[in-house]
């Protein structure tokens, strides 16, 4: 059976963008005759807006847009979080990292590799062979080539993405040994996302484009974890004035819900200019 989910981080309320991906995948799900849920990421709290979560519930249920199953809250799912961890670490699958953001550039640039500015700087590795005497270790990172080679997959992860087609990564080489937790406790959205989307059940996930490139990496992870892996729908990000995702930290404005027709009307809209039909399997 068909299980949907929208997982929304409450660094914000709801606005047009979000509408988007929430009815999308609400819309799938209804179409394939399946469930849809909700999911609040709070991991990282820091990040997170003081009531946003209990407003974006409020602004969902005004929509319409009501979750199959009892709200699934991420800050209240640590053991889970541990486990699956723990799993990975017994396997000789994580490791202990001490890099600071800082060591890292400097070992990228000693090894002659220029790390472009917001650009995802691939972990050089520095701390694979363990910590040294005196290190601490506060992070905790994926050995990818140790998964793969362990569990004997090729290098280069390839998936379908229902709207995209065809999608390739070599997560070793492109993205490195990635953060599982960080550095300051705060759990890592990849490992958190993959071990709640195989709790919830869900086969299906229907996301921004934007979270695209982490799609290798949670299915790396999936296998790790000895995890089945959803099948995934990537849609347009909806743009601002300014040519930019629209986002909650570009200043987007938070749904008019005084008319909240209106509003699924303008998400349905965009969905039909980009051609999506949901519901349509390819
Ligand atoms: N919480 C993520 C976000 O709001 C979405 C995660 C996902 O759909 O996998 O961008």
């Amino acid at each position: 059976m068909y299980v949907g989910r929208f997982a929304p981080s409450p660094t914000g309320v709801l606005h047009q963008g979000s509408l988007v991906t929430a009815l999308a995948s609400w819309q799938d799900a209804r179409a394939h005759g399946g469930r849809w849920l909700l999911r609040m990421e709070d991991l990282d709290a820091p990040r997170c807006v003081p009531g946003a979560a209990e407003e974006i519930v409020q602004q969902l249920r005004v929509l319409g847009l009501n979750s199959d199953a009892p709200l699934m809250t991420q800050s209240a799912r640590t053991p889970r979080y541990k486990a699956a961890l723990q799993q990975l670490i017994d396997r000789g699958w994580a490791y202990p990292c001490c890099c600071s953001r800082r060591d890292i550039e400097e070992a990228l640039a000693r090894a002659g590799v220029s790390t472009e500015r917001h650009a995802i700087a691939v972990y050089p590795g520095t701390c694979r062979q363990g910590l040294k005497h005196g290190q601490v270790g506060r992070a905790w990172r994926l050995n990818v080539q140790r998964v793969l080679r362990d569990l004997d997959l090729p290098e280069v992860v390839h998936w379908h993405d229902r709207r995209l087609g065809p999608q390739a990564q070599n997560v070793a080489l492109e993205v490195g040994d990635f953060v599982l937790r960080r550095a300051d406790g705060i759990w890592a959205y990849q490992l958190a996302v993959v071990v709640d989307d195989a709790d919830q059940g869900v086969t299906d996930v229907v996301r921004g484009e934007d979270l695209l490139d982490n799609t290798a990496r949670q299915i790396v992870l999936q296998r790790a974890l000895g995890l089945s892996t959803p099948s995934y729908l990537h849609l347009p990000l909806v743009l601002g004035a300014n040519g930019e995702k629209l986002s909650k930290q570009n200043g987007a404005k938070a749904l008019d819900l005084n008319d909240p027709q209106v509003c699924r009307r303008e998400a349905e809209f965009f969905l039909q200019q980009a051609g999506l039909v949901m519901g349509s399997s390819s």
